[in-house]
């Protein structure tokens, strides 16, 4: 098989400053085209020890991917420590200078002498055409090695790869036995039970894998399938799939990229229902997350912060009687809560969230304490009360999702 390895240049890395998110996800995205990654590097920005690095990589490697230092400033020398190792002299493609002083007449910004350096391209490259900046990638290969050359920036990197690099790298190593791989995710189900139900399976697995994972109150399942082709591998991971389905195919809320917000807004959505929220602990993160998503001014109408005793009692009047009598922390004001929002703001769901974030107890009760309000429509209102493990950004975090799980049951 291909050995591919990948190259952050960026003493910024060093200094952690930054994460290496693009080793992260090109490597992903290598892993689903069939191709090994061996080594992982991080450098800074130093002729010499570039020049030792791009060598090693030249001998050991059959793909090499650079990623940054390829930018206009003095400190970027990637494109001179290459142009060494791999011998290949640096030109200013017109083309790409064209593109240049394009972007920079639609962006209406002044182009500095320095940015005419990155239109400097090694002899022979191919240039992988950025459509979302400027500096352009560049593919080129020295004896058996293929080497690509892709800015920092993690927008214009990916951008790249995805247009260019990938049909490249397809196109220069064919035949690499491809990746399937599928995430599953759940709610509403712990991580124990879930692989106490598919125990067997688990045991039993080889082509897909299964592995379970778990984060914040939320578990998923990922498959992966290794086959000649894609679509083999597809299938792999979908006889799987429905034996998992069988078992707990209830829980299941979505795939990939799916998230329980959009999940639920999906749900809404469709319901034709809107939603508001009162939010006390969670100081406004569960409408935040909603109105993220595109399209929610069709579902959310709003929500009201109530982070104040008196904000509860004068602006969502929660009758004192209740404050006084069970406290804000309470089943009794989440449920006034929700019925009130939901009122107030026209919506025909309510949900509420008051509880404790901590690090301190309120009113009696340990920090994680949290009640759960929901009201819809003409179905009688409730409240749940939870207990969130962590610290304050935790506890926050968790019951907010719990709403969200809470919503789509
Ligand atoms: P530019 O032409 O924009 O200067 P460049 O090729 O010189 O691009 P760098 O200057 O190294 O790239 O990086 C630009 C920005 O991209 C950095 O400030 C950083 O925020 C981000 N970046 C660089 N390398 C990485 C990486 N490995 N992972 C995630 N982000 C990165
Ligand atoms: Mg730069």
């Amino acid at each position: 098989g291909v050995k591919a390895e990948i190259i952050a240049v960026g003493t910024e890395l060093l200094l952690g400053q930054i994460s290496n998110t693009n080793a992260q996800w090109i490597s992903e995205q290598l892993a689903l085209h069939g191709v090994n990654v061996f080594h992982h590097s991080v450098i800074g920005d130093n002729y010499e020890r570039l020049t030792s690095l791009f060598s090693l990589a030249q001998d050991r490697s059959d793909l090499v991917i650079v990623t940054g230092g390829l930018g206009p400033t003095d400190d970027d020398m990637t494109r001179e420590a290459a142009s060494e190792i791999l011998e290949k002299p640096i030109y200013e493609d017109a083309e790409t200078m064209r593109n240049i002083e394009a972007y920079y007449e639609k962006n209406s910004f002044t182009m500095s002498p320095n940015n005419r350096k990155q239109a400097r391209i090694f002899e022979g490259a191919d240039i992988l055409v950025n459509d979302v900046g400027m500096a352009p990638g560049m593919a080129i290969q020295k004896n058996d090695t293929l080497w690509i050359f892709l800015p920092g920036v993690p927008r214009e990197m990916k951008a790249i790869m995805q247009h260019q690099g990938f049909p490249y790298i397809q196109q220069t190593f064919p035949n690499q036995s491809p990746i399937f791989s599928r995430m599953l995710r759940f709610i509403g189900i712990g991580e124990s039970q879930l692989e106490h139900d598919l125990k067997d399976l688990i045991a039993a697995q080889q082509n897909p894998t299964i592995a379970p994972l778990a984060s914040n109150g939320e578990v998923a399942i990922r498959l992966t399938a290794k086959a000649e082709s894609e679509a083999k591998a597809k299938e792999l991971v979908q006889v799987t799939e429905q034996q998992i389905y069988e078992r707990v195919g209830d829980y299941v809320y979505g795939y990939d990229d799916d998230s329980i917000d959009q999940s639920v807004f999906e749900l809404l959505k469709e319901k034709q229902f809107t939603i508001s929220a009162a939010e006390s602990l969670t100081g406004g993160q569960f409408v935040e997350r909603l109105v993220t998503l595109k399209g929610a001014s069709s579902v959310c109408n709003g929500g009201v912060v109530c982070y104040a005793k008196s904000v509860k009692e004068n602006l969502l009047e929660v009758p004192k009687l209740i404050i006084s009598h069970y406290g804000t922390v309470s089943e009794a004001c989440a449920v006034s809560m929700a019925v009130n929002v939901a009122e107030k703001l026209d919506s025909n769901i309510g949900i509420s969230f008051t509880g404790v974030a901590g690090p301190d107890e309120v009113e009696g009760h340990t920090a994680g304490t949290v009640f759960i309000g929901i009201y819809i429509d003409g179905e009688s209102p409730f409240a749940k009360r939870f207990y969130f493990n962590g610290d304050r950004d935790m506890v926050r975090t968790k019951a907010v999702k719990k709403g969200y799980e809470l919503l789509y049951h």
